[in-house]
């Protein structure tokens, strides 16, 4: 079979394969290709891209230095140990234990160790577990702020409910309450947030969190909040939304190691919240994935107890990573909007010719050897129009990584 007859088939086979309900809702939220396969996810796409030409790679955000060399060397001697079969549903005693004593010695959460969390493959499962799970029908719509990470999309549209979006627009990246508001009815299940937020860097006030949980209390709905970011925050320590007055009882928040501890490839999550939630989510969860991470839980645990200073430690080396990316993309003629929070700094590449950033960004790798990712892959596709000229930065790499990004990126300027 020729090359083109053989693709020509492989997308009919797609075709048939992907189930008519979740074929119209995927391609209602963008997630299909002109020839409606599943596209590749942007991040997979822009890192091939880099890994083609040789860019380099400020598009997918993973950190290109490993983390703390005790956690790295607690999951080498949990291997050792034989740490290597199927561990618990829930995940390990041990993990589950030190989730519930970071919650608490940070934020002063009580989180029952034995029935308010579950250990998750990233925070990806614990996110799709969560809206499967609580998803009842077509009718069920989920707020979420736009632009937003990619799986809340096509895990929506797994469920089979509606996606609702309440506009973020620079400079400051904040929702505007009135449209928050009209936004959440009594048709909302879920609102679903992401603070720090990927992929503006906003940090929401604490006005936008009370209006988030009077609305809920209002219309009845439940808070899934995607908190990966949490020890990535710049200006103060982080809030998480369950700490508010009411919020706890209908908060589901989730997190990961991947960020905390430059484990991206580890897939170690978790979700807590109300016991009869966390057991809802559980059920899905188990035929998901059943378990994951056998070696990697036990050394989790061992990240999660370490000192303060770790924690703050990475959050200054990473504001610090920021103001390099910044400089350098002001230099080079981009408006930045410096992130408060998190892996993403979003810059404004208009004054470059960028006004189409996703056409610029695809030419980006060829034309100054770095890769970025536009914010239109962020966001559905009637309001990508609203979003055209933003870029989004990976500020997570070496320091002279970033430099020589800089260089580039000033030298394509001229
Ligand atoms: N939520 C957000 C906001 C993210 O940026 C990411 C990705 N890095 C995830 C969830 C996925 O996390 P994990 O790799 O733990 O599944
Ligand atoms: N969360 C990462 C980002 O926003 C990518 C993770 C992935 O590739 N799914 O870049």
């Amino acid at each position: 079979m020729s090359k083109m007859s053989f693709s020509y088939g492989l997308s009919l086979f797609f075709m048939s394969v992907i189930p008519g309900a979740w074929r119209r809702t995927a391609a209602g939220a963008g997630l299909l290709a002109s020839d409606g396969t599943v596209a590749p996810t942007i991040f997979a796409e822009m890192s091939a891209a880099a890994a083609r030409t040789g860019a380099i790679n400020l598009g997918q955000g993973f950190p290109d230095e490993d983390g703390p060399a005790e956690v790295l060397e607690a999951a080498r001697s949990a291997i050792a140990n034989g740490a290597n079969q199927y561990p618990p549903g829930r995940g390990i005693p041990d993990l589950l234990e030190a989730i519930s004593a970071h919650q608490h010695r940070f934020y002063g959460l009580d989180v029952d160790p034995a029935s308010e969390v579950i250990v998750t493959a990233g925070a990806t499962e614990a996110l799709t577990a969560t809206l499967l799970a609580l998803i009842d029908g077509p009718e069920d719509e989920v707020v979420v702020f736009e632009p937003y990470y990619d799986s809340y999309a096509a895990a929506v549209a797994l469920a089979g409910a509606r996606l609702r979006t309440v506009p973020l627009r620079a400079p400051d990246f904040q929702p505007d309450l009135e449209q928050l508001a009209a936004s959440v009815t009594d048709r909302t299940r879920i609102i679903l947030i992401n603070d720090p937020h990927n992929p503006t860097g906003a940090v929401f006030g604490r006005g936008v969190l009370e209006e988030v949980v009077r609305l809920a209390e209002k219309h009845d709905a439940i808070i899934v909040t995607d908190e990966v970011y949490e020890h990535l925050a710049f200006d103060s320590p982080h809030t998480p939304i369950a700490t508010l007055p009411g919020a706890a009882e209908r908060t589901l928040t989730i997190s990961s190691a991947g960020k905390t501890f430059s484990t991206t490839g580890w897939k170690i999550g978790w979700v807590h919240g109300p016991a009869a939630l966390i057991t809802a989510v559980l059920t899905v969860k188990q035929y998901l994935t059943y378990v994951n991470g056998s070696a990697f839980q036990p050394a989790i645990a061992v990240g999660l107890r370490m000192d303060d200073s770790y924690f703050t430690g990475a959050a200054a080396v990473l504001a610090r990573k920021h103001e390099i990316l910044g400089d350098g993309l002001r230099a080079a003629g981009f408006t930045v909007h410096a992130p408060q929070g998190g892996y993403f700094t979003v810059a404004d590449a208009t004054a470059l010719g960028g006004a189409d950033a996703a056409a610029f960004c695809r030419a980006l790798p060829e034309r100054a050897g770095v890769v970025a990712i536009p914010l239109t892959a962020f966001v559905s596709e009637s309001n990508r129009h609203e979003y055209s000229g933003l870029v989004r930065f990976a500020a997570c790499k070496r320091v002279d990584v970033l430099e020589e990004a800089a260089v580039r990126l000033a030298r394509f300027s001229v």
